[in-house]
């Protein structure tokens, strides 16, 4: 071969290498979670609602797999959050039950968390909506500063989220690590150990609120609406809960549209249809079951503002969309919004028994869909996920490298989340607020422990008991020594994955 002809091939070999290298970062999905907020099995249309339509939720599952025994790692909003992202049982860490908004960080950041190992492998990555995994480092957070630790630490590119929940302040937005819309005369403080003196708060004012409250929710007053924790000053940069919906949409939107030509991972956990319940005004009285119901309107809204913008983007087809939540449903969450009184024979659970703050099914079986048309059959799976496997899944589909003390209860179920295998988890581990109960399933058979049942646990057969109402422990004491011996094992082992 002469000089120029080797050169000629060499660099034809280049040029094919870089486009197989295109090629196949092409073909790597987006990732895109839609994740709400205490949404309940029974409360979308496509797992048997009626009394609320959730048109788009259900194109998503008709253009999907719908899986049926699709679960959230923990029955509140902060542990399943942080197993979500960090791959790991949150009962491992103290201090993961549900925050308060002046919390630090708890996901750690001396390893890879989900976003983490997406940028690995070259996504960009975006965090929009609730946060509630903690900000700052512990010492005071000086909310008028730069905010850090915070989502960037854990690997997230963007982020425009809210500190905690809608119902803690501060009740503003972080962009990045700014509160957004500070100004420099009316600094931010917050307190969650005393009132600041002459400050209004939810008793002072509670003839004037715009929704009364039942329980707590009656320190800091924002937007006529009494709250968790205490503020003075940042009133410029307050929210107005009933346009933060279509903001957390716009900037789910924006990070899309700005990341078009490159594979990218949304994490957008809206902030529906947590406590405050107040919808923008389109949507109140959108069903009959008040605030609640309205809410669930909303964050489909949401998610069908999303899809179109997938579609328009041209982004649809090669997309991988996970929508659930991070726990099941309560009605009565501290405000009196009428979601008892209108519940009518609406079913927040669907058929299965409790819901936030129980390990019972209804508390962490979730809506649960994924569709990626380029590669997922549309269908219904019956197979064991949870979102604790997202890490782990996720990363062997983008060709990410876990390292030993990444992700260390996050199993591969990528085969079960894609609809190419019917089997997902052999076991599934679900934990409450703060770590107890543990409950533990296996196939037909579930066994809870902790606070509220007997010893040696409370075991259920869901083939025959799917409502959870009869314990049989005492029929079938091989069965619950199993499962006692495996969720003692997931407790004193540092790490499930293999
Ligand atoms: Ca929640």
């Amino acid at each position: 071969m002469d000089r120029r002809n080797f050169l000629g091939a060499a660099g034809l070999s280049a040029a094919t290498l870089l486009a197989s290298r295109l090629h196949s970062a092409e073909t790597r999905p987006n990732i895109v979670i839609l994740y709400a907020d205490d949404l309940g099995y029974g409360d979308v249309g496509c797992n048997g609602a009626v009394a609320v339509k959730t048109p788009n939720i259900d194109r998503l599952a008709r253009q999907g797999l719908r899986f049926t025994a699709g679960h959230c790692p923990a029955a509140t909003c902060t542990p399943s959050r942080y197993s979500l992202l960090s791959g790991e049982y949150a009962f491992r860490r103290r201090g993961t039950g549900v925050l308060p908004g002046d919390a630090a960080l708890i996901v750690p950041t001396d390893r890879s968390n989900l976003p983490a190992l997406l940028k690995q492998a070259g996504y960009a990555t975006g965090a929009v909506g609730k946060w509630h995994l903690g900000l700052g480092d512990g010492q005071t957070l000086d909310w008028n500063a730069e905010i850090k630790p915070g989502p960037r630490e854990v690997g997230f590119d963007y982020s425009f989220v809210m500190a905690a929940t809608g119902d803690r302040v501060p009740c503003v937005f972080v962009e990045n690590q700014r509160v957004v819309g500070l100004v420099a005369d009316d600094p931010l403080q917050v307190s969650y150990k005393q009132p600041f003196p002459g400050e209004p708060t939810g008793v002072s004012e509670r003839d004037h609120l715009k929704m009364d409250w039942s329980a707590g929710h009656n320190m800091g007053v924002v937007n006529g609406i009494g709250r968790i924790g205490w503020y003075r000053g940042g009133r410029a940069a307050q929210w107005k809960d009933e346009d933060m919906a279509d903001t957390f949409t716009a900037k789910g939107v924006e990070f899309m549209e700005r990341n078009r030509t490159k594979p990218f991972f949304l994490y957008f956990a809206t902030h529906d249809i947590h406590v405050p319940r107040v919808p923008h005004p389109r949507f109140q009285g959108a069903t009959t079951m008040g605030p609640r119901g309205d809410a669930i309107v909303e964050f489909d809204a949401c998610v069908g503002t999303l899809l179109d913008a997938l579609e328009r983007l041209g982004l649809s087809d090669n997309t991988l969309v996970i929508l659930s939540s991070d726990n099941g449903p309560v009605l009565d969450d501290g405000y009196r919004d009428g979601a008892v009184e209108k519940l009518g024979d609406h079913k927040p659970a669907g058929p299965f028994r409790g819901g936030k703050y129980t390990v019972l099914e209804g508390g962490t079986r979730e809506p649960f869909i994924v569709r990626w048309p380029a590669r997922v059959k549309p269908g219904v799976s019956d197979a064991v996920v949870s979102q604790v496997d997202f890490c782990a899944s996720l990363s062997a589909l983008v060709g990410a490298k876990l390292a030993d003390n990444d992700a260390p209860d996050s199993l591969n179920v990528l085969p079960a989340l894609l609809g190419e295998s019917r089997t997902g988890r052999e076991w599934l581990l679900s934990q409450n607020n703060g770590g107890n109960p543990l409950a533990l399933k296996r196939g037909d058979w579930k066994l809870i422990v902790g606070p509220g049942h007997p010893k040696p646990g409370t075991l259920y057969n869901l083939k025959d008991d799917i409502g959870e109402t009869r314990n049989v422990a005492a029929d079938h004491p091989e069965i619950v020594a199993e499962l006692a011996a495996k969720i003692e094992w997931c407790r004193n082992t540092p790490k499930t994955r293999p």
